[in-house]
């Protein structure tokens, strides 16, 4: 009891869960000693990056460690083109403006995404068009069962719309850890590596394309800079900042819907629908869209409120608890089901007892 605060797991939604134990790796092999004697006691590991992307219950159970691997390297390839590396623990957005302070181009659409490296590919993060997919050259990893570090090529990742091997194939991401099942368990991210420089400006989504405009940027003006400032005040605007109002970002991924859902949906909500390369026969549609459209824009349960400027957003108004936030959610969840026939999916990892 007495030194709970000590074993307190960081996490931006700012709900209290006090870890059985909390330790921090600094280093590649501080992780691998740290995680082999947990191994080797039996002990359950939760990896933790910045915690912005967990729902915490009030207790968890095992090891929680804390990643705080630093370091990025910069590697030109050729006039164009750089071979970037970042280890686990860095700010995924000082990843993205310091390629961006050095003139390489490539994750503008990236910006401020909440979280860290070693946290990015498991969900493989994407924003606005573009998916840290399309960059990643490889991931090294501690892997527990071998005992060894691995690096595995992206194609080795099993990378999918905001899934990979690293999260498993689990619904809901009711699992400790980074990630579900099998694989996620398995292996902890220590670095990855990008290719960067040489693809195209996407500047095509309709908040980037607008925000551009009122920045009084002309086409042929536009780079990575002036794309990446556009991101970020449409984050700024539209998300609250987990520094100051706890969240996850969104907490519910955004649904793959076969044509008749849509039509159905269409029936009751002029939505628009885009296309799924990952899943043949279905397409993409706004998840705030039916949230907004069901009623709950702004709703209040207790300490959580669904944020009012978007609705896929659940924010702690202080004092809330991880299974305040989940009950909100699956409230959302059973009302949208109800009225659209389509089932939510929880975007962040829920972890805990
Ligand atoms: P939004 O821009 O309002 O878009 C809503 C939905 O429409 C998303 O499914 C988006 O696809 C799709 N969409 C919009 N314009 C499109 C286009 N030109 N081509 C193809 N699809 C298009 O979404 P938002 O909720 O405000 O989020 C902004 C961006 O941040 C989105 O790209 C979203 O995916 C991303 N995001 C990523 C994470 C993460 O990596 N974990 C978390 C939260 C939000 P996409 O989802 O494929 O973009």
């Amino acid at each position: 009891m007495r030194d709970e605060s000590a074993r307190l797991v960081p996490n931006t939604l700012g709900v209290r869960c006090v870890a059985e134990q909390l330790r921090v790796a600094r280093s590649e092999e501080d992780l691998a000693e740290q995680l082999t004697d947990a191994d080797r006691r039996g002990l359950p590991v939760t990896l933790v990056g910045d915690g912005s992307n967990f729902v915490l219950r009030p207790r968890l159970p095992g090891l929680a460690l804390l990643l705080r691997l630093r370091g990025m390297t910069f590697e030109r390839l050729g006039r164009r083109t750089w071979r970037v590396t970042a280890s686990a623990g860095e700010t995924w957005h000082d990843l993205v403006r310091t390629t961006l302070g050095r003139g390489i181009p490539g994750l503008e659409n990236l910006a401020l995404i909440p979280g860290t490296v070693g946290a990015a590919p498991v969900q493989n993060i994407g924003a606005y068009g573009r998916e840290l997919g399309e960059v990643l050259e490889t991931v090294t990893v501690f892997d527990r069962r071998r005992g060894a570090f691995r690096t595995l090529a992206a194609k080795e990742c099993g990378l999918r719309y905001r899934a990979s091997r690293f999260r498993g194939l689990g619904s809901a991401g009711v699992s400790p850890a980074f990630s579900c099942t099998g694989d996620g368990e398995r292996f902890a991210i220590v670095r990855v590596a990008l290719l960067l420089g040489d693809a195209p400006l996407r500047c095509d989504y309709p908040d980037v394309r607008r925000e551009l405009g009122r920045m009084g940027v002309a086409p042929a003006a536009t780079d990575a800079t002036r794309v990446a400032e556009a991101v970020v005040r449409v984050r700024r605007r539209k998300l609250p900042d987990p520094g100051r109002i706890g969240n996850v970002g969104s907490f519910f991924k955004n649904p793959l819907v076969t044509r008749k859902q849509l039509d159905d949906i269409r029936a009751r909500l002029d939505v628009d629908a885009y296309p799924a390369p990952d899943a043949p026969g279905r397409c993409k549609i706004s998840a705030a869209r039916l949230i907004d459209d069901a009623g709950w824009k702004g709703v209040r349960r207790g300490a959580m409120q669904v944020w009012p400027r978007q609705p896929l957003v659940l924010v702690n108004r202080g004092g809330a608890t991880g299974n305040d936030a989940l009950a909100l959610a699956a409230a959302i969840q059973s009302d949208v089901r109800s009225k659209y026939g389509v089932a939510l999916e929880l975007e962040p990892t829920v972890a805990g007892v």
